[in-house]
């Protein structure tokens, strides 16, 4: 799609598309001259934009000044790996109330306040989320993205690996480029232990370049300097460096897998659990919120008890699949059927449910993860 000819604007799934006038304007003219440029500019670090500008004007600006960073790799990051309308809340959210209020002191008021955050007080440049499958890490990341205020990129490691292997070098200089250029970013990578895994046996040359690439990119955040020369585009939030307000996110079921270099750079490693009675009540209350129901509090209460060791993903699951249980009742009468008159979903209809959607993390993952969050993680 290196060729677009769209409008800009966003697609469905909310990544932005960019004009092709932006990209063809961005192409140097002299590959010669855009090396010197490069060469030039290498001792200073891209600054960030002025966050008050409007997105389009920052694409446009970064597209101009690549400073050597190949353009279809970074018309790629702003089309398909930037999200600009996924809007996550805390409130999304269910339970996972220590974990948020990590989240907010490590990432979210750092980000919004780099002015008090800086010295020892610097944001980290890495973090890991931890835990079984659909225990909301995802939720987690695009509501952090939201509360900080920051653009949001995300891409999953088995993708680099797979439809864009053969570009993924490129592609991860220009992610960080891009990112440090639209900080505060939140660079999310997700089932990263394909990528930083431990599998030195199985892997290929290309899957090596790609992990360096990410490594080099990723600490070059923390020892970054500050400001464009040209002084045109001015960040405008205090002192801190701007590439201090790049995150690098991360997510995994496998963290055991992560080798040990790679794990040290994630400054923090926070352990997502199944959720606990709370969360689940939580949770399926507010599912339930937007379906009629004839659910009474104790109705409630035992559906929660039964759901022990469900993860988030399960309990949304079962609780599509109960509401499934009145439109079956109907039988051949559902073509005619009024929506008012389909009958509430109760507590026989999760019973029913229940047979059908069981828990998908095993105790002996679990086991894992617990042991795996005493040596190295925190938990959240
Ligand atoms: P993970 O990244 O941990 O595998 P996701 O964040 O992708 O899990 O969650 C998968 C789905 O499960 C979400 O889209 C949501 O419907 C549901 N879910 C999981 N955890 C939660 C939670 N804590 N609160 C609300 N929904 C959740």
């Amino acid at each position: 799609n290196a060729s677009t000819n769209s409008a800009q604007g966003t697609t469905a799934n909310g990544a932005y598309k960019v004009s092709s006038k932006i990209l063809s304007s961005s192409v140097p003219s002299s590959p010669r001259i855009a090396q010197a440029g490069a060469k030039a500019r290498s001792q200073s670090p891209p600054s960030a934009l002025d966050p008050g500008w409007p997105i389009e004007r920052r694409i446009a600006h970064i597209m101009k000044t690549l400073n050597g960073v190949d353009p279809i790799a970074c018309q790629q990051i702003v089309n398909d790996i930037m999200i600009t309308d996924s809007k996550v809340y805390w409130d999304d959210i269910a339970g996972l109330r220590g974990a948020k209020n990590a989240l907010k002191e490590i990432v979210v008021y750092p980000f919004l306040r780099p002015d008090l955050f800086k010295g020892l007080r610097e944001p980290i440049s890495g973090m890991l989320l931890f835990g079984p499958p659909g225990t909301g890490k995802t939720m987690i990341a695009k509501a952090i993205a939201t509360e900080a205020n920051s653009t949001f990129f995300s891409i999953s490691a088995s993708s680099l690996l797979s439809k864009y292997l053969g570009e993924s070098e490129k592609l991860v200089k220009a992610l960080f480029y891009v990112a440090k250029r639209m900080a505060p970013s939140i660079i999310f990578i997700d089932e990263i232990d394909s990528l930083l895994g431990n599998r030195s046996d199985n892997e290929n040359e290309s899957s090596r370049r790609i992990k360096t690439e990410l490594l080099i990119q990723w600490s070059e955040l923390s020892s970054a300097a500050v400001r464009d020369e040209d002084g045109d585009t001015g960040t405008t939030n205090g002192d801190a460096a701007p590439d201090s307000r790049v995150l690098v996110l991360s997510a995994t079921n496998l963290p055991w897998v992560i080798d040990e270099a790679a794990r040290r750079r994630f400054t923090r490693r926070l352990y997502i659990p199944l959720p606990d009675p709370e969360t689940r009540a939580y949770h399926l209350r507010k599912l339930m919120s937007k379906q009629r129901n004839g659910l009474l509090d104790e109705d409630f209460d035992e559906i929660v008890a039964a759901t022990d060791g469900y993860s988030g993903s399960d309990i949304t699951a079962l609780a599509k699949e109960a509401a499934m249980e009145p439109i079956r009742d109907l039988g051949d009468k559902l073509m005619d059927a009024n929506f008012d008159t389909i009958r509430p979903v109760n507590k026989q209809d999760f019973v029913n449910a229940m047979k059908t959607i069981k828990k998908s993390v095993s105790k002996d993952s679990l086991k894992q993860f617990n042991d795996w969050a005493s040596h190295y993680g925190s938990v959240g």
